[in-house]
């Protein structure tokens, strides 16, 4: 049995590979010790790390595990899933959106990392929080669905009233800028809030993923990281911004496993 473990900030992935087949599992970083416990159990394995609790891990567990660099792991991991999908894309950018979002540029069998952001799955959750209250990723993502982003955030066509704006009326001139707007007339839920605040993440995002795709002349941008997870919302937003941008998005099934994926077939 090989196990392919990508230990991050928020969220242990863990890829299982037996007889030519992946399981994939995840588990809180808080719960760092019963995964420990866990490889405990199976000594023979051959264990693959990354992320950066994975130093950490190694010193948990009696394996002497192969460690790599979370972005050659992703990168590498990518590569596979993009086989499997049979989407053969040399040139692209890929935006981790985990508890923080790191991007690359990839050209062939090269990735550079291209940027980042602070804005990303962590964002989401404490400004929800301060927001509402809420932390339970489950939650947060249904009732995002149900929000109204209109009397929150200021669009273009907000402040173009009836005049013809010299960009699409629908983009978000100033996130939260629309509150005090409103604040007489409207009662703003937990939605609502939770909605904008996933407006501003996914817009960041899509951002600085774009600027990075046209700096380095990609076509494509490909999406991974548990911050999409059921997250309809977030993809929707991510992907809507990336096609206004002129830019082809991409979301991988189970792209969150990149990591663990990667770093096990980097072994
Ligand atoms: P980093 O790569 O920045 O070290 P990470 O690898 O832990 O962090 P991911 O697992 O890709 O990052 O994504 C973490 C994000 O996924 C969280 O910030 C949260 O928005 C979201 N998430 C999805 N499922 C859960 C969950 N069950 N509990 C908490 N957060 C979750
Ligand atoms: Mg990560």
């Amino acid at each position: 049995m090989k196990i392919g473990i990508d230990a991050g900030g928020t969220l242990i992935k863990i890829a299982i590979l037996e007889n030519d087949k992946f399981t994939f599992r995840k588990q809180l970083s808080t719960e760092i010790e019963e995964v420990a416990e866990w490889l405990k159990t199976v000594p023979d394995a051959q264990v693959a790390l990354t992320g950066g609790k994975a130093t950490y891990l190694q010193s948990l567990i009696p394996q002497n595990a192969f460690q790599s660099i979370e972005f050659d792991a992703t990168f590498r991991g990518i590569q596979s899933f993009l086989t499997e999908m049979n989407l053969d894309i040399s040139k692209f950018v890929f935006s981790n959106v985990g508890t923080g979002t790191s991007i690359h540029f990839v050209d062939n069998d090269k990735q550079i990392r291209a940027g980042g952001t602070g804005a990303g799955g962590g964002m989401m959750m404490g400004l929800s929080y301060l927001l509402t209250g809420k932390e339970d990723f489950d939650e947060i993502v249904t009732i995002a669905k149900e929000g109204n982003r209109d009397i929150i955030d200021l669009k273009v066509k907000h402040i173009y009233k009836g005049d013809k704006s010299p960009i699409p009326g629908e983009l978000t001139a100033a996130n939260f800028g629309n509150v005090l707007h409103n604040k007489d007339t409207e009662n703003f839920t937990d939605a609502d809030k939770i909605a904008s605040v996933l407006g501003i993440v996914g817009e960041t995002v899509t951002t600085v993923s774009i600027h990075a795709a046209r700096e380095f002349g990609a076509e494509y941008v490909v999406y991974i990281g548990s911050s999409f997870l059921n997250n309809t919302l977030l993809r929707d937003i991510v992907m809507n911004y990336t096609v206004l941008r002129n830019f082809k998005p991409y979301f991988i099934e189970n792209g969150e496993y990149s990591g663990a994926v990667g770093t096990l077939r980097l072994m």
